[in-house]
């Protein structure tokens, strides 16, 4: 059945009386919650900055009860791509090579320069919308073209699609792209972890399946609600992670059954896992994730940047933050920005400090924008 024309379908998921019952609810589950656990209070994250705006932009943690915390942790690709693959893209567009790549991952610094310095000093780069773009690009030039690829595993699809339709023989890719689920382990694995259940993204479950999660929810004993992006979504979502919280209930809830299944979109898996594989690398400000960072496969070399230009190189092996910045401790969960003493001070999106602040899917860019403490917007 297709939506309505009026919009109503879209309203449906944004009415505040909706909204206000299931912060009643959400209220008083967190109650029983706290009692059934016997703490003073509980911790929620999500690991996707489209939550986080949800979340901002329509105030929902003003609905949500003074003892449950809802905590961004490591949801925005941008922020946690390593500096070293910034410094790899850097070196190949000071090299005179194009690299291609998009909007927010152009202004982020590696441990140096940003792509945008580089190009200020005369080296190509290009910015693209995305990889079909890159494509058409590499199609109308005569040089070579990179295309710095970062994104999660929901991006990871275009650029495996992308690469699977066929490209010139002057494109190839440099990935940095990410997959949630590992950076998940690592932050749930953390000594005095106080976190008791997560929200996994809805538009990465799409692609991915509800049931990646299963043998974490389990192994770690903590619960995993799949929500989707509008406010009623997130609030449900979040009632239903209280309930399995203070039942005990350390399964996988699919609350977008509008778009997830538990298997997944089969045929874009197909498509991701043919080109690209998983292997242990840096996460900006998290650490060594193993299994996290998703790399062209051995039959792909070809059109992988890191051996096509094997000279290029980073100075660094790992992550250093710029002094003062903890975007790290934020997208652990452990600090939030206004814990930042940079904040709106020193650090904003005309001139951010750190890579939180860069994108428009990270923690103190979102907060910069919307306040971390909104009030609730009446729906339109
Ligand atoms: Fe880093 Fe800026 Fe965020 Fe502070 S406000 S944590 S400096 S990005």
């Amino acid at each position: 059945m297709s939506a309505p024309a009026d919009g109503t379908e879209r309203l449906r998921f944004r009415d505040p009386e909706r909204a206000k019952r299931l912060a009643a609810a959400l209220a008083a589950i967190v109650d029983d919650a706290l009692l059934a656990r016997g703490s003073e209070r509980l911790a929620i994250m999500h690991v996707c900055g489209s939550h986080e705006q949800a979340i901002s932009k329509f105030g929902l943690r003003s609905l949500v009860p003074e003892r449950l915390d809802v905590i961004m942790g490591p949801g925005c690709p941008v922020c946690v791509t390593d500096m070293p693959e910034i410094d790899e893209a850097v070196a190949l567009a000071d090299a005179g090579i194009t690299v291609a790549t998009y909007g927010d991952m152009y202004r982020v610094r590696g441990s140096g320069r940003s792509l945008a310095d580089a190009h200020a000093e005369g080296a190509p780069v290009e910015v693209v919308y995305s990889v079909s773009q890159a494509v058409d690009l590499a199609r109308t030039s005569t040089g070579e073209v990179v295309f710095f690829a970062c994104g999660f595993e929901t991006t990871a699809v275009t650029t495996a699609a992308a690469l699977l339709a066929g490209v010139p023989e002057n494109f190839s890719v440099l990935s940095a792209h990410k997959y949630v689920l590992p950076a998940m382990e690592v932050v749930a694995g953390l000594p005095d972890s106080r976190i008791a259940a997560f929200l996994a993204a809805g538009h990465a479950a799409t692609i991915t399946g509800s049931a990646i999660f299963e043998s974490f929810a389990q192994r770690h004993g903590i619960p995993v609600v799949v929500a989707g992006f509008e406010p009623l979504d997130v609030l449900a979502a979040l009632v239903k992670a209280a309930e399995a919280i203070r039942d005990g209930d350390a399964r996988v809830f699919n609350m977008f059954p509008r778009c997830v299944t538990r298997e997944g979109n089969l045929p874009a898996q197909e498509c991701l896992w043919q080109v690209f594989e998983l292997e242990s690398g840096g996460w900006r400000g998290i650490a060594e994730v193993p299994a996290g960072n998703i790399r062209l496969r051995e039959e792909w070399r070809s059109c992988d940047a890191r051996y096509r230009f094997a000279s290029t190189g980073s100075p660094v092996k790992a992550s250093f933050e710029p002094a003062g910045c903890i975007c790290g401790t934020i997208m652990i969960g452990r600090a939030s920005p206004v814990d930042c003493s940079l904040f709106k001070t020193k650090c904003t999106p005309q001139d951010p400090v750190g890579a939180c602040m860069v994108s428009s899917e990270g923690t103190c860019r979102i907060w910069h924008e919307y306040g971390g403490l909104p009030v609730l917007q009446a729906a339109r």
